[in-house]
């Protein structure tokens, strides 16, 4: 079958079309056929390569799959643990030692097929197009571990999602309305506020963000927001931090930190039992998905670019090409 094979970090040029051997289908799992994959920063990140990382290439790059089981149109869970150790026996999987992402420390969904265990297989509901689904599964599971899990949103609590417009952030900014809460979000563009709008939050210019007395504040930046995301915050708030699409060596004011009594969160991916209740909130209509693009597979490297220009409002999906030649 044919997949895009990364075997050594660099621009788009990297993603090149390979013939691998067909996928194997043991005991438990189930043969999906490929028809679309939702791009996350992660893929660039594991394109680029991360200094002090080893991503074990060669690597099939592709998180978030969409695909056929036995006629039927699935998405699969994105990540799980070992199964056997203290983390994931206590329900933490994404704290096991060998936590895996699908696409990033295992082969991933940009070919024509993959074999999963059952498990990780997630109903499509009724309406919802394929590359919709695709678009869903990462970054929902990430947004709702912050909120639900780390940050314990609370309903009527106020929340800042900055980077409204990213994947994490149109997905945070639903969880949250969906909690009950009232929604802020930032944007670097009318065009992008007014989508944030539309999803139910009140958006901001990042330069317009003062102190906003925010319970929880939802960082994926990094350096460009921290400060606006730590003044953002109400005596007593919490900032939960998934990522730093900007750069990760942030200054920090002990005495703002201190005095002000703020509970700063790491959040990494999410659990499997997180994974199932947030797609609860999808079946039940709760969560839109929120597609920019859809361009074919065999051009990935067009849809890392549009990626990495920070232009998309939510999620660049591909769709399977790789079999037409
Ligand atoms: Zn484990």
């Amino acid at each position: 079958m044919r997949a895009i094979v990364i075997r050594a970090h660099g621009g788009a040029e990297v993603l090149r079309p390979e013939s691998l051997a067909e996928p194997e289908v043991g005991a438990g799992e189930v043969r999906v056929a490929v028809t679309h994959v939702g791009l996350n920063h992660l893929d660039v990140w594991v394109r680029r390569g991360v200094a002090g990382h080893d991503f074990h290439l060669p690597r099939v790059p592709g998180s978030d799959v969409a695909g056929v089981v036995d006629g039927a149109p699935v998405v699969l869970h994105p990540s799980w643990g070992c199964g056997a150790c203290r983390a994931c026996l206590d329900g933490n999987q994404n704290r096991c030692r060998d936590f895996q992402i699908r696409g990033e420390s295992a082969d991933g969904g940009c070919a024509e097929r993959v074999v999963v265990p059952r498990w990780q297989v997630l109903p499509v509901p009724n309406g919802m197009s394929a590359a919709e689904a695709a678009s869903l599964p990462l970054s929902l599971l990430t947004a709702w571990h912050m909120l639900v899990a780390r940050a314990r949103l609370q309903r009527g609590e106020r929340v800042l999602v900055q980077a409204g417009a990213g994947g994490v952030g149109v997905m945070a900014i639903q969880v949250a309305r969906m909690f009950g809460c009232e929604v802020h979000a930032t944007a670097s563009t009318p065009e992008k506020r007014a989508h944030l709008e539309a999803l139910g939050a009140t958006p901001w210019p990042y330069e317009r963000i003062g102190a906003r007395n925010m319970d929880v504040v939802v960082e994926t930046v990094g350096v460009d927001t921290w400060a606006s995301s730590m003044a953002a915050l109400r005596w007593g708030g919490r900032l939960v931090c998934c990522g730093s699409t900007s750069g990760f060596e942030v200054p920090l004011n002990l005495r703002a930190l201190f005095f002000k009594q703020i509970d700063i969160l790491g959040s990494t991916m999410g659990t499997s039992a997180d994974m199932l209740r947030a797609w609860d909130a999808v079946m039940a209509g709760h969560i839109r998905p929120v597609v920019h693009e859809v361009l074919p597979m065999s051009r990935l490297g067009e849809a890392h670019a549009l990626l990495e220009s920070r232009s998309a409002v939510g999620k660049v999906v591909v769709e399977q090409d790789l079999d037409h030649g």
